[in-house]
């Protein structure tokens, strides 16, 4: 049987200077590429290009992953820039929305993980904090750094009958590298985990005509660690 092929969106940076001379790069974390290897999938990764393309990648793939990285222009959900030092890709966000649209156009799943479910969020619909630090009175940090990033720092609960119900259980911890979160979901999507503090932490879809799963963590930071969190990558690449 052919291996599912898993288009994963990547990302663009520039060397830091040590080893290539700041040559501008484009990239997608391993934790993707290796998770999916591993649970039997053949991962595309689809730079960062004109979002003409996007129906060129999309009907190339089975599944479409959607990776951490910038925040998501607030522009895309009708909000000026409240942050300060706010990174942000005009062209990522592009691109991305053009995949995204393309992939929901010829029902091919969606994995979207951090920034991924928040632009997917945005892109069906809905809208986002742009700090959640600034409006959350509790104790539960949402960025872990300097905590390694294999190591789990939060709970979370899944909801009854999702998707993350039957990889996580009920309760479990994951970890977390977030300053925006999902404020208005879209109409098409269900909250399936939240944080203590209230905050959503993973979404799936409402409707047969989608298949769509969000998490607010990082699997790719911890697939080789936790096995939680290499199952969710075997779910994508066998179920979603
Ligand atoms: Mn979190």
């Amino acid at each position: 049987m052919r291996r599912p092929i898993i288009g994963i969106a990547a990302n663009e940076i520039e060397d830091a200077g040590a080893r290539l001379y700041h040559l501008p790069i484009s990239y997608t974390p391993c934790g993707y590429v290796k998770a999916v290897q591993n649970a039997g999938g053949l991962p595309m990764v689809l730079p960062v290009g004109p979002p003409e393309l996007a129906k060129d990648y999309i009907d190339q793939i089975d599944k479409l992953v959607l990776a951490g990285g910038q925040n998501v222009s607030p522009s895309l959900y009708g909000e000026s820039i409240q942050v300060e030092e706010a990174l942000l890709s005009q062209e990522r966000d592009q691109f991305e929305l053009a995949l995204i649209e393309e992939a929901v156009r010829q029902t091919k799943p969606i994995f979207a993980v951090c920034r991924g479910l928040q632009l997917a969020n945005v892109a069906l619909g809905g809208s986002l904090y742009q700090d959640i630090s600034q409006l959350n009175d509790t104790k539960i940090s949402h960025m872990q750094v300097p905590i390694s990033r294999e190591i789990p720092t939060h709970q979370i609960r899944t909801e009854e009958t999702s998707i993350l119900r039957k990889i996580y259980g009920e309760k479990t911890t994951v970890n977390s590298f977030h300053f925006q979160a999902i404020k208005k979901l879209a109409k098409r999507l269900k909250m399936t985990a939240i944080s203590e503090d209230g905050i959503i932490e993973g979404v799936e879809s409402k409707d047969s005509s989608l298949a769509f799963l969000g998490v607010q963590w990082h699997p790719d930071f911890a697939y080789d660690h936790l096995e939680q969190e290499m199952a969710v990558f075997r779910y994508v690449v066998e179920k979603l």
